[in-house]
């Protein structure tokens, strides 16, 4: 699930601890390459989704087909229990360390995992949450656990079933050939979600539900989007960490702040869209260099776990 890199070097880890030690006003942006370590997979890494062949469902899709909608809830469903189980990786940790000693101004992520959350961290959710369900036609949100039970008693036979699955491995003999999706989502046999099969309806207006996540194809709501981008225009120093930047959304961010004269760098494995731009990029597990980082020099930051 993770690609292959090597341990991070020591130049690497003491160059990631010179960017902390010169910044007084540091943003961070994170992006699903925190989320892999914990057994999330990436929509875009060389093992990723899009390598392998697997498109995510996208806003418009959502919208106009019920089909659409009821095989992405079919899945969702099914893949909730797992998804909820991940837990934060010693990089997540790290950042909650590095946030609490006040090393981090500000932290932005792409991920919808709540997994930052989970370690301590409160980051700007620029891509929403799937722990969140809002209408998309009166805006009323509510708590994505609550959604769950609505979906089991609306499809009592059809959650028995998926709970009685053993998920198994990708590939083995007890994972009916499910497979875990980034944002949740699980791959299952069509017979599951075919027929009989009911998505629950907004209790205030009768509209249609919706992770409130966004999906490819959508934009990110301005607020939120201008929020990200002020904090982006005033940092001294902007930290990518496990974002290829493929989002125009994301990629803007870094490039905001590098015209305003911050100083940005990158610690992902791969190529990001912004390798030509930054100064110092890092190809390594973000897991192995954040919690090096933390005991290099005088930063010394004692671990929050
Ligand atoms: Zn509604």
């Amino acid at each position: 699930m993770v690609p292959d890199s090597d341990p991070p070097s020591l130049k690497d880890t003491d160059s990631l601890y010179q960017f902390f030690e010169s910044s007084t006003k540091l943003v961070v942006l994170t992006g699903a390459g925190m989320s892999t370590e914990c057994g999330i997979p990436d929509y875009r890494s060389p093992n990723g989704a899009y390598s392998t062949g697997f498109r995510p469902i996208t806003h418009q899709e959502f919208v106009r087909s019920k089909r659409a909608r009821r095989r992405y809830w079919a899945r969702s469903y099914a893949g909730w229990r797992k998804f909820t189980a991940a837990q934060p990786s010693a990089a997540h940790y790290a950042l909650a360390s590095l946030e609490k000693a006040g090393r981090i101004n500000f932290m932005i992520t792409q991920n919808v995992d709540r997994l930052h959350h989970r370690a301590g961290s409160n980051p700007l959710e620029i891509h929403g949450t799937v722990y969140t369900v809002i209408c998309i036609d009166c805006g009323y949100s509510f708590c994505r656990n609550l959604f769950q039970e609505e979906l089991k008693a609306l499809n009592p036979k059809w959650a028995a079933a998926i709970e009685s699955l053993d998920h198994g491995n990708p590939g083995s003999d007890k994972s009916f050939g499910m497979k875990q999706r980034p944002d949740g989502d699980i791959e299952i046999d069509e017979k599951f979600w075919e027929e009989d099969y009911t998505i629950p309806t907004c209790q205030k207006c009768g509209g249609v539900l919706k992770p409130d996540v966004v999906f490819f194809g959508d934009n990110v709501p301005k607020d939120r989007a201008d929020r990200a981008m002020e904090a982006a225009r005033e940092c001294d120093a902007f930290l990518v960490l496990g974002s290829a930047l493929m989002t125009m959304s994301a990629y803007r961010l870094i490039k905001a702040a590098h015209e305003s004269g911050a100083a940005t760098a990158i610690v992902n494995i791969g190529v990001t869209r912004a390798d030509d731009l930054v100064p110092l990029k890092i190809n390594a597990r973000l897991g192995e260099i954040l919690p090096r980082v933390l005991h290099t020099g005088s930063l010394s930051i004692p671990a929050v776990r």
